[in-house]
């Protein structure tokens, strides 16, 4: 009862959510960057066989995909970055031993995603009020930790993570940029959400979505 349905159905719905919104991105990136986020991301993603990831035969299976996609075929920051998300996500999920397709907890999530963002932030250097996809994901892997160790069921859990989330990358618009090429326009980028922070926060609302 603590699986929260299968992993590559919530990510095959995430990756199709991020390429169909990929002209959104876009315009994200060209106010506040230089409006490549869009097709990095697309670049990573469509290199994925959706139906395939949809019916990993493990969560392990699932997130190594999108991390092998991302590292392998996306170029920006946000590919990196992505990249070794994905891969700690896989390293949480592999801990558990002979979990099925929906094996996966949100006690693994918790804990993957904590390491995941240790990654980004050791690799990028960004700390949270920096206008970058830590804005989400921090207050995201907050609300997950508080959620397991209240023992809450796995939907509160995830909807309150899905909640932080998109309030993390909402707030992205009140800051100018520390870090990243939104950095380098300064006050312009205010206004703007960072299309990174944007695409992880969906990540959360579909994981809740497959709860
Ligand atoms: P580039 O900036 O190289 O063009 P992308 O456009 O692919 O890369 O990715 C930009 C996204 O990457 C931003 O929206 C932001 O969320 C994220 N980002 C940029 N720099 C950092 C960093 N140092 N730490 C975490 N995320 C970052
Ligand atoms: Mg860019
Ligand atoms: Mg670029």
């Amino acid at each position: 009862p603590t699986g929260f349905g299968a992993v590559g159905e919530w990510l095959g719905a995430w990756a199709g959510r991020v390429i169909d919104e990929e002209p959104a991105l876009t315009r994200l990136d060209r106010q506040a960057g230089d409006g490549d986020f869009g097709t990095n991301m697309v670049a990573a993603l469509d290199t994925l066989d959706l139906d395939a990831l949809r019916t990993a035969s493990s969560p392990e299976r699932a997130f190594t995909a999108v991390s092998d996609a991302y590292l392998g075929h996306a170029g920006g920051t946000s590919g990196a970055l992505f990249g070794v998300w994905f891969r700690r996500l896989a390293g949480a999920a592999g801990a558990t031993a002979g979990s099925g397709p929906a094996g996966f907890t949100v006690a693994d999530l918790a804990r993957g995603a904590r390491s995941g963002l240790d990654a980004i932030t050791a690799l990028g250097g960004a700390q949270p009020g920096d206008k970058t996809m830590i804005d989400a994901l921090d207050p995201a892997v907050r609300a997950l930790e508080e959620g397991v160790g209240n023992a809450s069921s796995p939907a509160t859990v995830l909807s309150s993570a899905a909640d932080a989330a998109a309030r993390g990358a909402e707030s992205t618009a009140g800051i100018t940029a520390r870090r990243g090429r939104a950095s380098y326009i300064g006050e312009a980028a205010r206004g703007v959400i960072d299309p990174g922070a944007l695409v992880m926060a969906w990540l959360f609302e579909e994981a809740a979505r497959a709860a």
